[in-house]
C-alpha cells in the first residue's frame, strides 16, 4: 500500500511522513533528499549515483550526506537540477522501484501524478507562504521562488493532484496532522 504526500516546501511533508510512516508500520521515502544528492554531487550524471536509505539516513555512493543534503544552497540546486528531464527519469524510475517492494509513505511534489498515480491514498499538505518560510528559516522570497520553480513536470506544488485531499496545516499541530492522514490510510485499508 502506498501513501502518497506532495506539496511546497516547508509544507510540513517530511515530518508529517515520517511520523505517518511510523503510526502504520510503512517505510518512509523522502523523494526531496534524492533530488538534493543529485545537487550535491554537482555534475555527476545522476544515472551513475548510488543514492540510497539507511533508516533516516541518505547515502550518496556509500557516504552518509544527511546533514550535508539540508543547506538552503543545496535546497536551491535541487530545485535546479529537478526542472531536467533526465534527472527526473533516473530519480523516478528509482522511487518506483522502491516503492514496489513495500508499504510506503512517500513524499514529494509528483508522487500521485508520476510516481505512482495508483495510490491508495493521496494528501497534499500545504501552508501560507509565510508561515512555511518560517518553518524553514528562509525569507519568504525564497519560499515564493523555490515555489514558482517547482512547478511543471507533472508536480502539485501549488494544487492538489486529481483525487488527492488537501491537508492545510497553518495553525494545526504536527499531532493534528499526522491523525487526520492516519484516518485516511486506515479508512482505506479496513
Ligand atoms: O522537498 P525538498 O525541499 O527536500 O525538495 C528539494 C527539491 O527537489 C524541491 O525544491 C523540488 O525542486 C525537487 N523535488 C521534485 N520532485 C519531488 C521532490 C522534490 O522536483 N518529488
Amino acid at each position: 500500500m502506498l501513501v502518497a504526500i506532495d506539496g511546497p516546501a516547508g509544507a510540513g511533508k517530511s515530518t508529517v511522513a515520517r511520523a505517518v510512516a511510523g503510526a502504520l508500520g510503512f517505510t518512509y521515502l523522502d523523494t526531496g533528499a534524492m533530488y538534493r544528492a543529485v545537487a550535491l554531487a554537482g555534475d555527476r550524471d545522476p544515472a551513475g549515483l548510488d543514492i540510497a536509505f539507511d533508516g533516516d539516513r541518505v547515502l550518496l555512493d556509500g557516504e552518509d550526506v544527511s546533514e550535508a543534503i539540508r543547506t538552503p544552497e543545496v535546497a536551491q540546486e535541487a530545485s535546479r537540477r529537478a526542472a531536467d528531464p533526465a534527472v527526473r527519469e533516473v530519480l523516478v524510475a528509482k522511487q518506483r522501484a522502491l516503492i514496489a517492494g513495500g508499504d510506503y509513505v512517500a513524499e514529494g511534489r509528483d508522487i500521485a501524478t508520476v510516481v505512482a498515480p495508483d495510490a491508495e491514498v493521496k494528501v497534499f499538505l500545504t501552508a501560507d507562504p509565510a508561515e512555511r518560510a518560517r518553518r524553514r528559516g528562509v525569507p519568504v522570497d525564497d519560499v515564493n521562488e523555490r515555489d514558482a520553480r517547482d512547478q511543471g513536470h507533472g508536480r502539485t506544488t501549488l494544487e492538489p493532484a486529481p483525487g488527492a485531499t488537501p491537508v492545510d496545516t497553518t495553525g494545526l499541530t504536527i499531532d493534528e496532522v499526522v491523525a487526520k492522514v492516519v484516518d485516511l490510510a486506515r479508512a482505506v485499508r479496513s
